[in-house]
């Protein structure tokens, strides 16, 4: 056959009714990128530094007047999609949209929409803003569910009146003893959840049971730097990190730095400076994730002609498996115990708290490396190093977690950013995984 003949051939194929077509899978849907685009500017307006721009960030701490400005926004948008706002005793802002079949759990989803002083436009909010343009996509198409679909955006999560993650943290009945008390700038933390529509003295209404939805997904910006550095646009969360904590008291002797020889000190700091290199050479002492930092120090008397007398530090080690974080420590302390000899010091190791981690139920990570496949975006599987409203949630059922890059790894700051054409492939994930797990009558 030559050329021509051939190409004959291919065009008698191409009008030939009689062949039967190839079925095509049908694509995933896709959000509407510029709308979702809007309402993140729309929303950076509230906590803007005066006379700022988008660039300049965002300082919408919870429980602010900036937070109660942008919430009532929210509730605005969340009427304009066609579904009716509600406001729990904590203050978590939630909608939800019905299923097709009667007694189904809802799928949850959403995230926060408060920020750090002096934070940026992304943490949070792309979760919260990708969560309602998923919701408003599936509307417009006419795309039913089986099980009903509900948006939440979680009151207060970056740290606030001394701990974080506020919303989700009630929603799962981890209340702190006191934690209604504590006052900041004058206001107690009781009166602060009455400015934001909700009521401490019935907290007990924003708790959700255990088993009580199908499954929770929080698209979240990654707030490290692995995804862009690999050039993936979608991280599969394996799961939030566990914190453990310790304060560290080295004690010495202060001396005159000129007339103390060399072999008589009791050098605190060189002691301390032996901790520091210790943290780092156990954590990059086995394989894996896991982060040791010593972050603070204090010196006394921290004069340049004293030999350091006292020096107080703290430590911490993450990662995700909890038993592994605890194995650090104990190296630690052994660690510490022969410094102190080698140093002729005194070391007072003590653990002062963990914030326990959470696992990603490992059938929504394959529903999400399957939703990201569907629709040809590369994702990689990582641990979350910060905290999120998910660990509060995953106490009470199955959570996922899809993280969108971090342009060179910036958060909590206003240079934070993330790519506009990846916030955009992020919540088409979210959808792509909401349409997924809403076939599945379990994820067990
Ligand atoms: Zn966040």
């Amino acid at each position: 056959m030559n050329r021509r003949e051939f190409s004959q051939g291919l065009t008698l194929l191409a009008l030939s009714p009689a062949l039967p077509s190839i079925a095509q899978p049908p694509l995933p849907p896709r959000v509407n990128a510029t709308r979702l685009r809007k309402r993140l500017e729309d929303l950076s307006v509230f906590g803007r530094p005066a006379g700022g721009t988008f660039a300049d960030g965002v300082s919408r701490v919870g429980f602010s007047d900036a937070d109660i400005q942008g919430r009532t926004w929210l509730q605005s948008e969340i009427h304009s999609i066609g579904l009716e706002p509600k406001i729990d005793a904590a203050g978590n802002i939630s909608a939800l949209r019905p299923g097709t079949i009667p007694g189904k759990k809802p799928i949850l989803f959403g995230s926060h929409i408060d920020s750090v002083r002096g934070g940026g436009n992304f943490d949070g909010d792309v979760g919260s803003m990708s969560s309602i343009e998923v919701m408003a996509t599936l509307m417009e198409k006419g795309v039913k569910t089986r099980h009903p679909l509900e948006y939440v955006v979680w009151a207060a999560e970056e740290s606030n009146y001394g701990s974080g993650l506020h919303g989700s943290r009630m929603a799962a009945g981890l209340i702190e003893s006191d934690e209604f008390d504590r006052v900041q700038g004058g206001v107690s933390k009781r009166e602060a959840i009455k400015r934001i529509g909700g009521d401490a003295s019935r907290i007990a209404e924003a708790r959700r049971a255990p088993g009580s939805f199908h499954a929770y997904l929080e698209l979240h910006i990654e707030q490290g730097g692995k995804l862009d550095r690999a050039r993936i646009p979608i991280g599969v969360v394996e799961g939030i990190v566990t914190i453990d904590d310790y304060d560290v008291h080295v004690r010495g002797f202060a001396n005159h730095a000129g007339t103390t020889p060399m072999a008589e000190r009791r050098d605190a700091l060189v002691a301390a400076s032996q901790i520091v290199l210790a943290v780092n050479s156990i954590a990059k002492g086995e394989s894996g994730a896991q982060v040791g930092t010593v972050g603070q120090m204090s010196i006394k008397p921290n004069a340049p002609n004293v030999v350091p007398g006292d020096v107080e530090l703290t430590v911490e080690f993450r990662d995700l498996d909890g038993a592994k974080v605890a194995r650090l420590g104990v190296a630690f302390k052994e660690r510490c115990a022969e410094i102190a000899t080698a140093t002729n010091t005194d070391i007072d190791v003590v653990f002062t708290s963990r914030h326990e981690g959470a696992r990603a139920t490992p059938t929504i990570q394959a529903a999400i490396e399957k939703a990201a496949a569907g629709l040809e975006l590369k994702a990689m599987r990582l641990p979350s190093g910060a905290g999120h409203d998910a660990q509060a949630i995953a106490t009470l059922g199955p959570m996922g977690m899809i993280f969108v890059p971090s342009v060179d790894g910036i958060s909590h700051s206003p240079r934070e950013l993330s790519r506009w054409n990846e916030i955009a492939q992020g919540a088409d994930v979210l959808m792509s995984t909401i349409l997924e797990l809403d076939t599945r009558d379990s994820l067990g």
